[in-house]
Parts: structure tokens; sequence; C-alpha cells
């Protein structure tokens, strides 16, 4: 009998063995054919007379073998022997040929233990018939389990581990991986992720950017404004402030609400400091103010000190009340004769002032006079009629300051009262 390739390519060696002798091998091994085969694997085979796959063996031609076989027994039912196939684990064979598939390349590898830990196959041929001492791996595949797990390796790298049994042969096939080669590919991903991702990052945190910046823009405007103190009325600022929705224009429009409270009463407490409470004319306060911006401005005027006579009597003889009406009265008569430009004043108890801009002294003496002739014909309910006498002095004609002019005026008034009252005085 003549064994060949064509008929097997899976095995290193075949042997067909009949009753201990070897009938036919392949290769063609003279040497060995009707010869008893005392190898591990060929006793083993014999010995229990069914399929088996041998455990790892050193051959006698120092090949390290496992020896596959299957019995031969006659039709009825005898053993002959057996068929087998020895695949040589350090040359190629079946097994390496078939672990060393495109798939297990790249970073992985595969190894084949059996159920002693010994090396059945590894991709460094070295290390094939050795045996693995210490790992959790190989100590569950051989006790059959399959699974996965994080180990490390003899080069103490971090690897991903699968494994399964044969449970046919005994033996344990791993699949290991490095996890830094196995994420390797995921960096490439992370940064094609990126860079696609980028420009829509970008755009989006500028968007952000913009829309913060138009959204706090109103509030920063106003925050401004309501920390100026330097200014009274904000109120022009504020209208400028775009408000363009709807919480910057309620806090926009609170604020203008605001000023404008804020407004109302500054003008009612400025116009309180420059009124004279009885009369509601300017008070010595707001009149200084009038004469300053004159002689600011080199506005010429003339000065009408106004003074009741004998007001002292009126009083005692008709009340403080009938006093105070005889006061309104009198203003409304200074009133009468005083101009737009004019200002009305009261100074003291019953000292009235009238001041004329652009008038000289003499024309404002023709006021005096028309004033007194007014207030001397005019009929004070209960009182009856009272007199005035008036001081008259101008600017720059009479000094060059407000002091000046009033020492003049007082001189005048005091000249009149001295000379019969209810009379008009020029200085000097
Ligand atoms: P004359 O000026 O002509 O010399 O006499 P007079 O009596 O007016 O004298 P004087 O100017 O000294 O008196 C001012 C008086 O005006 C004293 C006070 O009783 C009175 N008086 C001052 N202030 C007020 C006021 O607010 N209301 C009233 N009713 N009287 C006042
Ligand atoms: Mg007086
Ligand atoms: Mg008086």
């Amino acid at each position: 009998m003549r064994l060949n390739s064509y008929q097997t390519n899976s095995f290193n060696s075949v042997v067909i063995n009949i009753h201990g002798i070897s009938v036919a091998t392949y290769p063609n091994l003279p040497q060995v054919i009707n010869k008893p085969l005392g190898s591990v694997g060929a006793l083993q085979a014999r010995k229990h007379k069914k399929p088996i796959i041998s455990m790892p063996y050193m051959s006698a031609a120092g090949n390290l073998i496992v020896f596959i076989s299957h019995p031969l027994f006659s039709n009825n039912g005898d053993y002959l022997g057996y068929l087998g196939g020895s695949l040589y684990l350090n040359e190629r064979s079946i097994l390496n040929n078939l672990l060393e598939q495109d798939y297990f390349k790249g970073g992985t590898h595969i190894y084949v233990v059996d159920k002693n830990k010994q090396i059945l196959y590894h991709p460094q041929a070295a290390r094939i018939g050795s045996k693995i001492a210490h790992n959790k791996v190989i100590n569950k595949v051989i006790e059959g389990q399959s699974g996965s797990a994080n180990i490390v390796n003899s080069l103490n790298e971090s690897m991903l581990a699968g494994y399964a049994p044969v449970k046919l042969a005994n033996w344990g096939v791993v699949v290991q991986r490095s996890v830094k080669s196995t994420l390797s590919p995921l960096d490439g991903l992370i940064a094609q992720v990126i860079k696609r991702t980028l420009p829509t990052v970008v755009i989006t945190l500028i968007l952000i950017g913009l829309f913060a910046h138009f959204i706090s823009k109103p509030l920063k405007r106003l925050a401004d404004i309501a920390n100026r103190t330097d200014e009274l009325n904000h109120e022009s600022e504020l209208k400028k402030v775009k408000s363009w929705y709807f919480e910057s224009q309620q806090l926009k429009t609170a604020m203008l609400k605001g000023e404008s409270v804020l407004q109302l009463q500054i003008g009612q407490l400025r116009h309180d400091a420059q009124t004279d409470p009885l009369t509601g004319i300017h008070n010595r306060r707001s009149l200084k103010v009038w004469l300053d911006k004159l002689i600011h401005e080199q506005t010429l005027f003339t000065i009408l000190e106004i003074d009741i006579d004998f007001f002292k009597r009126v009083n005692d003889t008709y009340g403080h009340d009938k006093g105070d009406e005889a006061l309104k009265a009198l203003t409304k008569l200074i009133q009468s004769v005083a101009r737009k430009d004019d200002i009305v004043a009261r100074i003291g108890g019953e000292e009235f002032v009238l001041v004329i801009p652009n008038q000289n002294s003499e024309g404002a003496f023709k006021i005096a006079e028309r004033l007194r002739l007014a207030v001397e014909s005019s009929y004070i309910d209960t009182i009856g009629y009272i007199t005035i006498s008036i001081g008259i002095a101008s600017y720059p004609e009479h000094g060059t300051n407000i002091d000046q002019v009033f020492k003049k005026a007082d001189n005048a008034l005091y000249y009149a009262k001295e000379h019969g009252r209810n009379r008009s005085v020029i200085a000097n």
C-alpha cells in the first residue's frame, strides 16, 4: 500500500498501522514499513482503541509531535489497528497554517496550549513545547472555560485576551492583542472626529460669544449709566440704550421711571430751596444765583430794594396773619409791574427786591414810582392802605459786585425812610 500527498496534506506524516505493524507511511519511510511502531502516540492509539489526540511528545527523529489517530476495525468489528497523522509542532503544519490566517495579524496573536499548559502553537516558534506557568487565562481555558480578560503579558504589556477550550482535544486557544494596539485606531478616529467637529464647535463658540455680547451690551450700558454719579440726569443717555429684548427693555423702563421720579423730587427740592414759602417768589438764595448769573454775563441791571413803611404797626394792629396777607398782596403788586425777565424776591420779613435787567437807575426809578403809587392806592382787605419805601442802585453804575450794589440800595432806602418814607430814592 502506498500513501501520497494527494490523499492528505493536513499532516506532516501519516501512518497506517495494522496489528502493531506499520503497513504504509507518508512520506514513504522504508525503514518503518513492516516494523512495529513504538512511539508515544502509537502506543496510546493501540491502547485506547478510539479516536485520540496525543499529548505533545518528542519523536525518535527529534520532532515535537502531536499524534492524531483513529482506530480501524474489520467488518465484524475486530480491532485491526489505526490510521494516524503527526503534526510537527515546530514545522509547517495544518495547525499553524490555520492559525496564521490573515485575521490574526496586526498586533493580534494566537496561541494554543494542551491541558498541561504546554504550548502547542505560538507565533514565537521558540516557545512551542514550553510550559506557561502562571497565567490566569491559561488556568481557566484548560478548565474548559471560555471568556475574556485583561492581562499583563511576560513583557509587562497590558493585553486584552479572549479564550476558548477545544474540548475534543483538551486544548485551549487564547487570542491576545495589546490594549495599546487595540485602542490605537481610536486615536485616529478621535482625531478625525475632532477635525470634522472643530469648525462647528468654533462657529458655535463664536456665535455664543456674539450672542452673549449682544445680550450683555444693553445691560452693561445700563449699569454704566447707573454707576455714573457725576451727572444728575441720565434720561437722554438711557433713551439711547438699544434694549432689544424684553428683559433689558423692562430694566430700561424701570430705570427711566426711577429717573423721572428722582428728577421730579430733585426739581421739587430745588424749587423748595429757591422759593419763599409764604409768597411763592424767589428767596434770598435764589436771588443770589440770578444776580451772579447776570454779573457773570456782564448784563447791566438795577435793583429796587422795597421795604413796607411801619409794618410793625400793621402786625401789632391786625395780627401777624393779616400782616402775612399784606405781604402776599404786595407781592402781587410787585409782580404786576415786573416784566418777563425781571426777578421778584423776598429777602427778609417785609423786604422785597425787584431786579430789572438791562435797565439803568433812571429807567428803574420810573418803574419804582409806578409801583410805589400802585401800592399807595391799593386797598388791602381789613388792613386798608400801606406804603413802601424803595432804594434804587444799578450794576455796574453803583458797584462792581453784588454786595456793593446792595450796600448802595440799602443806603438809598435808609435815606428814603429818613426823609418821610413812601418814596423812591436812587443811590447817591
Ligand atoms: P419802617 O420799616 O418804616 O422803619 O418800620 P417797620 O415797622 O416796618 O420797621 P421794621 O422794618 O423794623 O419792622 C419789620 C416788621 O415786620 C417786624 C415784624 O413784626 C414784621 N415782620 C417781619 N417778618 C414778618 C412776617 O413774615 N410776617 C409778618 N406778618 N410780619 C413780619
Ligand atoms: Mg424792614
Ligand atoms: Mg419796614
